[in-house]
């Protein structure tokens, strides 16, 4: 694509800890809401005294909200209590997302409050703290800075607009805010970094899932306005939708029709349609309910010293480690990561570790990690061949505790030999595998894997 464009992004990503300001779990609920509250919007008054003249606007319209709560929604959420402490876990992924963005991070920041007008907070604003600045990605097409990176609360979400009805659920869920500089030159290279910023979020502590990350980019091209493209949900379609909305810019700009800055959502198809004109920046007021938010040294090298690798790095190890392509995909989709590693350090067989941790478990049925990890163990000291690993899971699965799974009733060897001679006269030309599944099948476990393997090595080769 020719033309040179201006384009940042700026994403959004719910964070998979407890609510920002309240202890309140970061759960959405599909049930019926528990009781409702209705409420009127004041409007807010500002530190100077102020008053937001667009929160004066909507609270002249006297509109009543309803907003809906469970028992995992608090007085936080309703906004008859006071804000708790920040939640230090969310603190922390954000630090980690800092540092791997390469960021600085502020040592003391103030919380701000946000002016929301159109009901989606109970307090009439957004509480938002800026955490780091100045990072920064390398693309294939050059640096591409990170201006900001704030932890914010997410709004109550919308259940009916005719109602203004609204669900508590959603309130102060933890939110990273990641803004970059407008350093993007090509649709190509918003992508890229809208992945490299994925990588980097899904290595931490984040929710997953749709509507769980909102991603908008801001494009211009030389002479036209800048326009908010909102609601990117698949990464794919950056490449499509920028190269469309670059091409209505450069319309715009011969008709000399439409050249106003405009927030536009993302439709499936790359196109755009119109929400509202660009607002300008938010009010921003201090949070006087919270003190100053200091993130001391000490925590920033706690932050250092158990910073998540990237994913693109895990997947690199676990090719090492001599993983196939599919199982590095469901290792790394899952959350069984850490307990693939700690199984490793009993038995460094990675093939080994995935087959019991992951193969077999889809096989026959969930087991508890300590049994699992009680099988390695039996296997490391030999009290358990590995050819007999699946026998004794199936048998845990079938109701058998470990110890009793571990004593494995043997089948006669002698009887065994002259079964696998029997065996080959009548089955010539398989493979040793082929004769073990067979034997396997036939003894039902009364028999032990690695002694059938002997013997069928002795009498094929
Ligand atoms: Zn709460």
């Amino acid at each position: 694509m020719s033309g040179e464009i201006k384009a940042g992004l700026e994403i959004h990503q719910q964070l998979d800890t407890h609510k920002l300001f309240c202890n309140c779990p970061s759960v959405l609920r599909k049930d019926d809401a528990e009781f409702e509250v209705r409420r009127r919007l004041h409007a807010v008054a500002g530190e100077s005294g102020e008053v937001d003249i667009a929160a004066k606007h909507e609270a002249k319209q006297n509109k009543e909200f309803i907003y809906e709560g469970y028992d995992t929604t608090c007085l936080v959420e309703l906004d008859e209590e006071p804000p708790h402490l920040i939640n230090e876990e969310a603190l922390m992924t954000v630090l980690y997302v800092a540092l791997l963005l390469n960021c600085e991070i502020f040592p003391i920041s103030q919380i701000m409050r946000k002016t929301v007008v159109d009901g989606s907070n109970t307090s009439g604003f957004q509480r938002t703290v800026l955490v780091a600045r100045n990072g920064y990605i390398e693309t294939e097409s050059g640096r591409v800075r990170i201006d900001n990176i704030s932890l914010e609360e997410d709004s109550a979400r919308f259940i009916s607009k005719e109602e203004n009805k609204f669900r508590l659920d959603r309130l102060g869920i933890p939110l990273i805010e990641i803004g970059t500089a407008p350093d993007i030159k090509n649709p190509e290279q918003a992508k890229e970094v809208a992945l490299y910023i994925g990588d980097v979020l899904r290595s931490c502590k984040v929710k997953r899932g749709i509507g769980t990350i909102r991603q908008d980019v801001n494009v211009s091209t030389p002479g036209h306005p800048r326009i908010e493209i909102k609601g990117f949900q698949d990464v794919k379609m950056f490449v499509p939708t920028i190269e469309k909305e670059v091409k209505r810019q450069v319309g715009n700009l011969k008709s000399k029709k439409d050249l106003i800055g405009q927030v536009r959502n993302a439709l499936s198809d790359g196109s755009s349609e119109f929400i509202r004109p660009m607002p300008g920046a938010a009010r921003m007021y201090p949070e006087t309910d919270l003190p100053l938010l200091r993130i001391s040294k000490q925590m920033i090298d706690e932050a250092k010293r158990t910073l998540p690798k990237l994913r693109s790095e895990l997947k690199v190890d676990l090719i090492k480690k001599g993983l196939r392509d599919d199982e590095i995909q469901i290792l790394l989709k899952g959350d069984n990561l850490d307990d693939f590693n700690n199984l490793l350090k009993i038995i460094n067989e990675p093939r080994f570790i995935y087959k019991v941790l992951i193969e077999i478990p889809k096989q026959i049925g969930d087991l508890d990690m300590d049994i699992i990890e009680s099988i390695v163990y039996a296997v490391d000291n030999g009290k358990l061949d590995k050819l007999d690993v699946k026998q004794v899971m199936q048998e845990i699965v079938n109701g058998k505790s470990l110890e009793e799974a571990l004593i494995i009733e043997k089948a006669d060897i002698g009887d065994v030999e002259s079964e696998i001679i029997k065996l080959i006269k009548e089955k010539p030309g398989l493979s040793v595998g082929g004769y073990m599944g067979l034997i396997m099948q036939k003894f039902k476990g009364k028999v032990n894997g690695k002694e059938v393997n002997t013997i069928l090595n002795k009498l094929l080769n």
